[in-house]
């Protein structure tokens, strides 16, 4: 299907949907995003050794196979804390290797993509490289899926256009992410577009998930978006957890704590199954 909103029909020509049941979805050991619903969860960054396995423990006992944390953390001042870095990379495949997690984390850099790619199963774009067209030219020459966040100001045609890239570029595992767009509405972080996510998600062959937590950045919202998200049909959510997330050192206010996450994800999987999503939970 030709995406309504597009004037260049050959701009989205390798990530648009073509008929009803052309979709596409990315595995890694066993776990898919795109078929089924998917859960990634995790601190926002990897804060230490005891925090990162406190973390990996939550989500594992909920049955969540995705787990994230940024070890390169881009942050909007420069004074805020940028990541643990190479210590956080090792840290995540502790974690990889002890808990058999797979790990999602972020490449904020063409040059670091090699030493990321040999931890991470998936590697994030972060919504303020989206339009770091080197970058998505390198992660399309990766053998990792990439999970694409939508720039905080980029319309759904712009994030999609992102995609293309790097499909072009050779790697057609590509994983979109919603996490919140800039509106004139200052009560919450971002205003999470679950319209433009089904939007993208029925226009492409590529799985769509929601990052309620960067789309509201409040803690006691993320839940009701969460649910919204899975209750929409969308192929998956990433979520912030923190197992004390008034300690964290970044986005604590938007973490859920451990006992949030545990009650949210029975929820979540409930409400894939009604959308007809669910078959395999991951
Ligand atoms: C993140 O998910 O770690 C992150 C920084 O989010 P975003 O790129 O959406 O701001
Ligand atoms: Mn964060």
């Amino acid at each position: 299907m030709l995406a309504r909103w597009e004037t260049n029909g050959d701009s989205l020509k390798l990530v648009r949907r073509d008929s009803p049941g052309h979709r596409t979805s990315i595995t890694v050991r066993g776990d898919s995003i795109g078929c089924g619903f998917a859960i990634i969860a995790g601190p926002c960054a990897v804060e230490s050794r005891d925090q990162d396995m406190r973390a990996a423990e939550v989500v594992t006992a909920c049955g969540v196979k995705f787990f994230r944390g940024g070890e390169f953390k881009p942050r909007t001042s420069h004074y805020a804390f940028q990541g643990l870095r190479d210590e956080g990379l090792r840290l995540l495949g502790e974690v990889r290797s002890k808990f058999g997690l797979r790990i999602v984390t972020g490449v904020m850099d063409a040059e670091l993509l090699p030493a990321v790619a040999e931890v991470a199963d998936v590697l994030q774009i972060g919504s303020r490289n989206m339009h770091n067209y080197p970058l998505l030219e390198v992660a399309g020459r990766s053998a990792r899926p990439i999970l694409l966040k939508r720039g905080m100001s980029a319309t759904v045609q712009e994030w999609l256009q992102a995609a293309e890239y790097v499909l072009l570029a050779g790697n057609a595992q590509v994983v979109l992410c919603e996490r919140g767009i800039r509106t004139f509405e200052t009560m919450t972080r971002n205003t999470l577009d679950l319209a433009g996510a089904v939007m993208a998600q029925s226009n492409t062959h590529l799985p769509v998930i929601v990052d309620p937590s960067h789309a509201v950045g409040v803690a006691d919202a993320v839940p009701a978006l969460a649910r919204a998200a899975a209750a929409s049909g969308v192929d998956g959510v990433m979520i912030e957890v923190h197992p004390a997330p008034e300690s964290a050192l970044s986005d604590g206010q938007q973490a859920l704590s451990p006992e949030e996450f545990r009650a949210l994800v029975p929820q979540l999987r409930q409400l894939a199954d009604l959308s007809g999503r669910a078959k395999e939970h991951s």
